[in-house]
Order: C-alpha cells, then sequence, then structure tokens
C-alpha cells in the first residue's frame, strides 16, 4: 500500500495494542485502503481489530430514505467482516463522545479512518485529534490519488487537475489486496443490527423509501458490470439525453462509499484492454469519475466556503452582485420547488424524478439548478434551495459532488465567464430550447408528469 495515502492526524506514534478503524465515510469492506492500513498495524502488532461505525443524531438532511440505503449496505459490510473474523460495532451518538469512550473500553492503541473534507465530519476529526493521546491516522480512500497528493491547493477548474492526476494515476492504480480472514481476534460477535430497529431510534425526516436501487457492496459490483457490458458503449454519445439508459448509476454506492473509485477504473480499463474500439467512450466514463469527482474533494477540503455564495470567484461574486436586483419572471418558495409546482413542464419533471427514483439524471441536474436560480429573489437563496431539496431527496446528496455541482450551476465554480445576461449576468445560462436541440422534451416530460406529486413527498 502506497504510504502517501496514509496521514497523521495527531502527533503520537503508532504502538502495541488493539487498533480500531473508524468507518465513517467508506463503508465498505471490500478495496478500502483505510480498512488495509488498520489490519497492516494490527497483524505487525498481532493484536486485536475493530470497525466501529458511529450514527450522529442528525446529519444535514439525513432522513429514512437515504438511511435506510446506507444501513443495508452497511449491514453486507458487517456481515462480511464478521464473516473473516473482524469485530463490528455500531454505536449510536455523536462521535467526539462514542469514540473516546469505545477507545477506553477496548483499550485501543492505534486508530484509523477514513477522508472527508465536509465541515461537520472534519470538525469530529479535528476534535478527536486534540482530545486524544493515542495515535490516530486518515487515509484517503475514496479519491484514487490522495487529495492532499494530487494538489495542495484549490484548483481553479478540471483542466488545472487534469494534468496532475494523469500523471499520477498508473502509480496509484496499485493491486488492491483480497480481504482475508484475520488470525488475531477471538470471540467476534455473530449479531447484526437491524436497520428497522436503528431507524426508530432516530429523529429522521419520513421521506419514501427508493426501491428501485439496491444497496450493498454486492449490488454496486453487479450495477457496474452490467453497466460495462451493456451501457458504456453509448455512455459518450448518449449521456446528455435523459430519456436514455446509459448512465452507471454508480453514484449512491459511491457516495455511501459502497463501491471504491479505484475497482471501478481498474475494471473500466481491463474492458478496454479487451475491446479497444471502447477507449473514446471508456475515456469519457472515467474523466467524470475521476477528474470530475476527484476535484470536488479538492474544492470542499480547501474552499471553506463549499456551499455558500462566499465560495465563488470574484468575477461570479460581482456578475451575480451586478445582477441581484434584476427582475425575475417568477419567483418560487422552498415549498413550490419541492412540490413540482413550477410553470415549467421539464422542470417539474425533473423535480419528481429526484422524489420518485432519488436520482435526478446528470444533465437534468444543471438545468434543475440553474432555473432555481433564476426563480429566486437571490443567488443566496438558490443556493440554500438547490442544496436542501439535493440533500434531502438524492440517494447521492449530502456529497461533494452535490456542493460543487450547485456551485457550478449558481457561482460559475470550475467554469468560465459567458455571455452577459439578465439575472444571471456571466454565469453560464441553460434554457428549455437548448434542451429541446438535445432531446425529446415532452416524452421526458409525459414520463414523469403522469405521476402523483402528493404521493411522493
Ligand atoms: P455517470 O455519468 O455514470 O458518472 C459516473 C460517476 O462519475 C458518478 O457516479 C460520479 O461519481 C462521477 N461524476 C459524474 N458527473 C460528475 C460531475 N459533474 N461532477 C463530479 N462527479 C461526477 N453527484 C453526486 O454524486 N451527488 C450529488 O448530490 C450531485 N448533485 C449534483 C447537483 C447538481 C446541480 C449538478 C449539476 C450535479 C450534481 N452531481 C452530483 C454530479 C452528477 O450529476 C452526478 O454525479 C451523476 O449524475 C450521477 O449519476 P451516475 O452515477 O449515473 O453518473
Amino acid at each position: 500500500m502506497k504510504k502517501e495515502r496514509i496521514r497523521k492526524l495527531n502527533n503520537k506514534t503508532a504502538q502495541k495494542g488493539p487498533v480500531l478503524y473508524w468507518m465513517d465515510r467508506d463503508r465498505r469492506a471490500h478495496d478500502n485502503w483505510a480498512l488495509v492500513a488498520a489490519i497492516n498495524t494490527a497483524k505487525e502488532y498481532q493484536e486485536s481489530l475493530h470497525v466501529l461505525y458511529v450514527i450522529p443524531d442528525e446529519f444535514l438532511n439525513a432522513n429514512t430514505r437515504t438511511y435506510t440505503f446506507m444501513l443495508d449496505g452497511l449491514k453486507e459490510t458487517a456481515e462480511t467482516l464478521i464473516d473473516r473474523n473482524i469485530h463490528f460495532h455500531l454505536i449510536l451518538g455523536e462521535p467526539t463522545e462514542k469514540i473516546p469512550e469505545f477507545i477506553k473500553d477496548h483499550q485501543i492503541k492505534n486508530l484509523f479512518t477514513d477522508f472527508t473534507p465536509l465541515r461537520l465530519p472534519r470538525s469530529w476529526r479535528d476534535k478527536l485529534s486534540k482530545d486524544l493521546d493515542i495515535a490516530f491516522f486518515e487515509v484517503d480512500t475514496r479519491n484514487i490519488i490522495p487529495c492532499w497528493v494530487t494538489s495542495e491547493k484549490e484548483e481553479y477548474a478540471a483542466r488545472t487537475i487534469r494534468p496532475k492526476i494523469h500523471k499520477l494515476i498508473d502509480d496509484y492504480l496499485d493491486p488492491l489486496p483480497n480481504l482475508m480472514t484475520y488470525d488475531y481476534n477471538s470471540n467476534v460477535s455473530t449479531e447484526i443490527f437491524k436497520t428497522q430497529e436503528i431507524l426508530e431510534k432516530l429523529p429522521l425526516q419520513e421521506i419514501p423509501v427508493v426501491e428501485s436501487i439496491t444497496p450493498g457492496e454486492k449490488a454496486a459490483k453487479r450495477r457496474l458490470r452490467y453497466f460495462l457490458d451493456n451501457q458504456v458503449k453509448d455512455y459518450d454519445d448518449l449521456r446528455n439525453d435523459p430519456n436514455e439508459d446509459v448512465l452507471s448509476d454508480l453514484s449512491p454506492y459511491l457516495h455511501y462509499g459502497q463501491i471504491s473509485s479505484q475497482y471501478i477504473t481498474q475494471k473500466a480499463r481491463e474492458h478496454k484492454a479487451i475491446h479497444p474500439h471502447l477507449e473514446n467512450t471508456i475515456d469519457a466514463f472515467i474523466e467524470e469519475l475521476v477528474v470530475r469527482r476527484e476535484l470536488t474533494d479538492n474544492y470542499c477540503f480547501y474552499n471553506p466556503n463549499y456551499d455558500n455564495f462566499k465560495g465563488f470567484k470574484e468575477w461570479a461574486q460581482k456578475t451575480l452582485n451586478d445582477h441581484r436586483d434584476d427582475k425575475r419572471d417568477y419567483i418560487y418558495t422552498y415549498e413550490q420547488f419541492e412540490k413540482a409546482e413550477t410553470h415549467d413542464e421539464l422542470w417539474n419533471a425533473a423535480q419528481i424524478q429526484m422524489l420518485r427514483e432519488g436520482k435526478m439524471h446528470g444533465y437534468m441536474r444543471m438545468y434543475w439548478c440553474k432555473k432555481i436560480l433564476e426563480w429566486t429573489e437571490s443567488p443566496e437563496k438558490a443556493q440554500e434551495i438547490a442544496i436542501k431539496l439535493n440533500d434531502t431527496y438524492e440517494l447521492d446528496g449530502r456529497d461533494p459532488n452535490g456542493y460543487v455541482g450547485v456551485a457550478w450551476s449558481i457561482g460559475g465554480v470550475h467554469d468560465r465567464a459567458w455571455t452577459e445576461r439578465e439575472v444571471y449576468g456571466k454565469i453560464r445560462y441553460m434554457n428549455y430550447n437548448g434542451a429541446k436541440r438535445k432531446f425529446d422534451v415532452k416524452a421526458y416530460s409525459e414520463k414523469y408528469g403522469k405521476y402523483e406529486k402528493q404521493k411522493l413527498i
């Protein structure tokens, strides 16, 4: 394992004694470098190894939809770990209280966790790194190249991070080890939590569960296999047509860490080697999965204002301020947006797709968010509404991809200035006619327009 994937979060040194992996963002047993690092240390000392997942009381609009997906996937991960003789624990409460308690109870001497750039989970890491008197390590197993290795600063756009990623990627696609039975644990409990019992203990907003996407590591790998065998051939040509079924649908699995982007990239590259005529389309997919996706962690890690107006570049703030008082043709409230009650059937259809399927098509996400800018009283309000809807209803929400997708749409983040117009200023504009030129708008609107909106909220 490449040592640059691990960084120390405090100045304590590793020592002989039990090891804990606090699994947070990357909820998988396989292809997980944070778990590999914890296993290697525990093995070196021939000591016990524990994996702990802590569920905080509240987490960024988390609800029954998102937690059901997360917990059902985590259950499979727990089963795999137990099968490999690794202790798995699930605890409810504040991580900054529960982890020190766990460390004391189990005499843990080395703590590992995975990497996230988001504010709340970073604040947990910061507090723990000050409070704990044992070595605390963080492992980036979300990005193929660790976020701190790719770049030491906020990157300007895909074009600035791309050469850095391309230069390092081959080196970081080192083989992912198989998860073997762990020899130094005894009396591993086989008891596993029940999703429903956990849900009942949490103060969650009730949002209908999405039945059409099966959670978990096995389902994620099945989904990838299906995509490579049947859909990737058309990905590059048809990915901007929401009536076509050519996207990978991997984002919920990636968001919950149920699959590794390194594993996906390795499989996609193997597929390309067998089918060289698919080179362009597979490269287009890898560009989204690696360059675009790793750019979002870069933005959130280096820009503390990743989810508000202050994060936008100076040119974007200026142009949005210049057009702050422009007359809007329509102004909608959060509730009107939520219930898909705008005058635009295409927008409403996209909103209904999200309410119903927990995953709006990628092209429609851009249109959807730009119209929220156009139909609210200020860019700040637009950003707030877009993030809240995205985080509540998308299975892949509460993710750097979401905060950056919204910031790109409303604040031109990672984009450039375009022709100036009302409300948008120099932020890139999208409209109904543009969508009409790309795909059959009527077919998409009719497909989702037929659902009864009341039943979806
Ligand atoms: P595919 O096209 O099959 O792509 C494969 C993977 O590449 C995706 O799963 C994703 O991890 C990555 N990817 C694709 N497009 C992008 C992109 N533009 N930026 C970064 N990574 C990308 N993505 C989320 O994961 N969560 C979100 O909450 C989210 N919210 C968004 C909100 C807005 C307003 C916009 C414009 C985009 C948002 N995206 C979000 C990015 C993108 O639309 C989704 O990642 C994509 O639609 C997911 O579907 P897929 O897995 O089938 O994508």
